[in-house]
């Protein structure tokens, strides 16, 4: 069951200004779908983002670098007024996406900040296409040079150590439409019969690049 946290206030590192983001106690993935791309998206799931717009000075701002000035539940008594009445944070997916972050390289010098973002920048990006009956071709046709240098730059930051960074470097080359190097690279794989290895093979096999649904009959 997904459950509301209290409302919290932090402050914005760049202009001071003080804002707000709701926060979950806990949620679940129950009826959530996932993906290739390793995107899990549901009814219930919703976890926080790590970034978001300034309401008043437009700049990113990563929740992590924000101070946290309070929190207060819906029902708390004696909420200061000046709490009640700040703007929200802007999230990204709520307005203009991953793109800009990206491009401004907001990520600094921290690789788990740029994996984050590039990450969900393939993620919104594939969500062009992600559901059939919904699908914008032509606007995913449009954006993948954008695409394609996303992935490229993605690679290095893998973690290739461990199964999730292995499965997602194939992944990427097989909706790049390089299947050959796709098929290389799970070819050594140490688990043959992983099933995320098997549908990617498969999948790269019929030379299909979009992304799919991980479903297990
Ligand atoms: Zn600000």
């Amino acid at each position: 069951m997904t459950i509301e946290g209290p409302d919290r206030i932090i402050e914005c590192p760049n202009c001071n200004g003080l804002l707000s983001h709701i926060t979950f106690l806990s949620w679940n993935s129950l009826g959530a779908r996932q993906w290739t791309d390793s995107k899990l998206d549901g009814p219930m799931f919703v976890p926080l983002d790590s970034i978001g717009r300034c309401p008043h000075c437009r700049h990113y701002l990563w929740l992590e670098d924000a101070t946290i000035v309070g929190e207060y539940m819906w029902n708390d008594k004696n909420v200061p007024l000046e709490w009640k009445q700040c703007p929200k944070i802007v999230w990204l997916k709520n307005s203009d996406g991953y793109s800009g972050a990206v491009q401004q390289k907001v990520f600094g010098t921290s690789g788990k900040r740029e994996e984050y973002l590039r990450m969900h920048l393939w993620w919104e990006i594939n969500d062009l296409i992600r559901h059939e009956n919904e699908e914008d071709m032509e606007t995913f046709q449009e954006r993948l040079e954008e695409f394609a240098d996303n992935l490229h730059a993605l690679i290095p930051l893998l973690d290739m150590t461990d199964r999730r960074g292995q499965l997602l470097h194939a992944e990427i080359f097989r909706e790049l439409g390089d299947f050959e190097k796709c098929l290389a690279l799970l070819a050594d794989f140490p688990n043959r019969d992983d099933p995320v290895r098997c549908l990617l093979r498969d999948l790269a096999q019929e030379k299909n690049r979009r992304v799919q649904e991980l479903k297990w009959d």
